[in-house]
């Protein structure tokens, strides 16, 4: 397969498309692209339309959208699975059962009704009710600090969800019992009645009130979870965040969220990370900013600096003589790491000469002789006070 083209290119709109740009663009490309539009030439068209379906799915789902701006196609590097056999449109995850993809299943069926849709009739719909639904996504905020985010950290985060009921292993059942197939409905959820109307027999389907769509009745619930299966409980998650993360970026763990039902996937934890302002860094892009005070002789005479880094090192750093204020300097590859690539932003620290404020006798007199030496005043250049 040829490499990936931009989504936001197959569908010609710019990054900050609204969702409105978005939908247009599409139905616009889908109308141009359809196969049974171009009977001339239907292979390219149909690679088109799946390109531009694609490209849509993902741009117009806001989380997936997030997650492609963050991350592009490829996912992260690193350690970090990308998708599995169904691949994921570039999601930023791992998961902690080793068994990424599965997640996917709940959108497969949607695929298989799609594919199948009619011919299976009524079937179709008590499959899609009574079968494997996957659980229910969480999301969670953690705040970490600038040097965490620089850094990565692995934290552990409590939170609340449902998980499967260990008495009855989540069958909802008293143990030794299990549940049975609801009589009134056989099973699928569902009671289909056939009427005669003066336009002929009318079907109609709804669910069943017996077992209100499960196709089970249990007649001992388990007592440890009341039938329900599943009980509520804060476990804790253990969260690798990966070095580069910046404020607001997302980071995905497979299989964490709420449990499926009728044997479906975990639905999935999205962890926001929130990155707290610090002292005296600031970041720009993987650009990491800071503002380095020197002395009056330091910026007349240059000097060895020491910089302080993020990472809590130093870097020795020679300014020339005749450094002014407001100078900037760059310290390549000692910024953030990106999460997307392998690139590495600058550390840029800007010096401020300061005025010493308090004179010792000495300092005053040698400060009093060279001045002497200085015209009163430098003339006033166009282009600012300093030149
Ligand atoms: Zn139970
Ligand atoms: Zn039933």
């Amino acid at each position: 397969m040829a490499t990936k083209r931009d989504y936001y290119e197959v569908l010609g709109v710019n990054k900050n498309a609204t969702d409105d740009e978005i939908k247009k663009a599409y139905r616009k490309l889908a109308k141009k692209y359809h196969p049974d539009a171009n009977p001339d030439n239907k292979e390219e068209a149909e690679a088109k339309f799946k390109e531009v379906n694609e490209a849509y799915e993902n741009l117009s789902d806001p989380q997936k959208r997030k997650m492609y701006d963050q991350f592009g196609a490829n996912g992260p590097q690193g350690g970090f699975g990308q998708g599995g056999p169904f691949g994921n449109g570039g999601y930023y995850s791992y998961s902690s059962s080793g068994f990424d993809g599965f997640s996917d299943f709940g959108d497969l069926g949607d695929i298989f009704s799609t594919f199948f849709g009619g011919g299976f009739g009524g079937r179709r719909n008590s499959t899609r009710k009574n079968g494997p639904v996957k659980g229910a996504d969480l999301n969670v905020r953690m705040e970490i600090t600038f040097e965490q985010a620089f850094m990565g950290v692995e934290k552990e985060i409590v939170i609340t969800r449902d998980e499967e009921c260990s008495h009855c292993h989540g069958t909802g059942a008293k143990p030794g019992t299990s549940p049975i197939k609801c009589p009134t409905c056989n099973g699928t959820g569902q009671v289909t009645q056939v009427q005669n109307t003066i336009l002929g027999q009318m079907q109609t389907t709804r669910t069943c009130s017996a077992c209100h769509g499960t196709g089970e009745i249990i007649n001992n619930p388990c007592e440890n979870c009341n039938g329900k299966g599943t009980i509520r409980k804060q476990p804790k998650i253990k969260v690798k965040i990966p070095a580069g993360i910046d404020d607001n970026q997302t980071v995905v763990l497979r299989g964490e969220g709420e449990p499926g039902k009728k044997g479906g996937p975990k639905g999935d934890l999205y962890i926001t990370v929130k990155v707290k302002k610090h002292s005296v860094f600031t970041r720009k892009g993987n650009n990491v900013l800071c503002e380095i005070p020197i002395t009056i002789t330091q910026a007349s005479l240059g000097a060895e600096l020491e910089i302080p880094m993020v990472d809590g090192s130093k870097e020795k750093y020679k300014i020339p003589e005749g450094t002014q204020t407001g100078s900037k300097f760059n310290i390549r590859n000692k910024g953030f790491k990106s999460v997307s690539s392998n690139s590495v932003g600058d550390f840029i620290f800007t010096v401020i000469v300061q005025t010493p404020k308090r004179l010792s006798k000495e300092q005053r007199e040698l400060l009093t002789q060279l001045a002497k030496t200085m015209n009163e005043q430098p003339p006033v250049k166009k282009r600012g006070l300093f030149g």
